[in-house]
């Protein structure tokens, strides 16, 4: 550990200067905070009420996101970077998409199903990665920084990256619990970097007038907007900042690697992986701005995927079409799983001739549990009967598959 590294304060023209130069590195944002004590009040309830779901690491980490120090000792500051991945995407225009009232209602004909914005990339993680390596490079050589001086995360470790960023002024959180940029809407990927060094710190946002003492943090400017807990198709927002993992349309059909609750599946409607409603709903977007794509990398032809293919996938055609992207994580049981859920809600009612019945009737068949569970609840869904499965019921032994059978009964 370097001792001195903390001895001087960059602030004024030097702290401007380090500004400048990880901005060039293609960080559209780049804002300090000091390491000081946070509340972690909000996060011990939030998990004591279990909205964590299955996310066993938010526990297991809660203790170092309250304390930066736990996770570098003598921490001074966090540098907060942001990086805007906004951009059109087929089909809609810039005055259509942000603050779209109708963004969350489920179009009565399906064209393909909707991916979250983020996914339509290579996987950010990665692509992010050399920016803070390169970054980590410059508290080195500009700031004498030794490799044992900072450490740096993007989503992925114990650092509450919306609450640094709202400390450091790169946004406010807002009632969706994202961090909200008035220059950059709901749309930034963040990351931080903890350090040693001791950097001034931005001012946070302020509204001329500050919520009396008690009154809720997340919202800030906010004002009176309700649209995004009143779009959530799953009403996963019970109060303003807060969102139950457990009935989140990101966390079900991305996180949670089992069987999605049946009673959230027609909410689920066409999100075939994570969703933005809250964020496509905010009137804050308005703000958004293309993405200079320096840190990220567009991957075409998943946007452009139809639900029947969706359903035919194969381990093949699934590693050729999402290598590189995070959508790989759920792996083709978990996007096939989401695909039957899309298939029963956007093809509901259609009936025997529904173009989706071949595969799912294949799919009930699949040697996961997990997908069969989810077929045999879409087929029921579009037929409204389970007679074309007799001969895959005759062979079922899982419960929870069964039980799919029994409750459509
Ligand atoms: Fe705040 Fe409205 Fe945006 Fe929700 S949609 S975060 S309430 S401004």
């Amino acid at each position: 550990m370097s001792t001195q590294v903390g001895a001087t304060v960059w602030a004024g023209e030097p702290r401007e200067e380090l500004r400048r130069r990880l901005q060039a590195l293609g960080f559209d944002e780049v804002r300090f905070a000091a390491i000081e004590e946070v509340d972690g009040q909000g996060l011990r309830d939030w998990l004591a009420a279990g909205m964590q779901a299955e996310m066993a690491w938010m526990d297991r980490t809660a203790e170092k996101r309250i304390a930066p120090g736990l996770v570098l000792s003598e921490a001074r500051s966090i540098i907060m970077l942001g990086v805007n991945y906004w951009r059109e995407q087929l089909g809609e225009s810039r005055s259509q998409s942000p603050g779209d009232p109708v963004a969350g209602e489920l179009a009565p004909t399906i064209a393909n199903p909707r991916w979250a914005r983020y996914a339509l990339h290579e996987d950010y993680h990665d692509t992010i990665c050399p920016g803070l390596v390169a970054a980590g490079k410059i508290l080195e050589s500009f700031c004498g920084a030794q490799e044992t001086d900072y450490r740096y995360y993007v989503d992925t470790g114990p650092v509450q990256e919306r609450g640094w960023a709202a400390r450091a002024g790169l946004g406010f959180l807002g009632k969706n619990g994202m961090l909200i940029s008035r220059h950059y809407g709901n749309w930034l990927f963040l990351a931080g970097i903890l350090t040693r060094i001791s950097i001034a710190p931005d001012a946070p946002v302020r509204r001329k007038a500050l919520p009396p003492q008690g009154a809720e943090p997340a919202g800030l400017l906010c004002g009176k907007c309700t649209r995004c807990s009143d779009a959530c198709p799953t009403q996963a927002i019970p109060r303003p900042g807060v969102v139950d993992a457990r009935r989140c349309i990101s966390y079900q059909t991305i996180e949670n690697k089992g069987i999605i609750p049946r009673e959230l599946r027609v909410g689920i409607g066409d999100h075939v992986y994570g969703c933005d409603v809250c964020l496509e709903v905010c009137p804050w977007n308005r703000f958004a701005q293309a993405a200079h794509a320096v840190l990220l990398v567009a991957k075409t032809g998943i946007a452009e995927l139809g639900l029947g293919e969706l359903l035919e996938l194969t381990p093949v055609r699934f590693a050729e079409v999402f290598r590189g992207t995070a959508i790989k994580r759920v792996k083709l049981i978990g996007l096939l799983r989401n695909a039957c859920v899309v298939a029963g809600n956007v093809a509901a009612s259609e009936g025997r001739g529904c173009r989706y019945l071949p595969p799912l009737v294949k799919l009930a068949a699949h040697e996961s549990p997990v997908v069969r569970a989810h077929a045999v609840w879409a087929v029921w869904r579009v037929t409204g009967e389970l007679t074309l499965l007799s001969a895959a019921r005759a062979m079922e032994t899982d419960v929870a598959v069964l039980a799919e059978y029994a409750a459509a009964d």
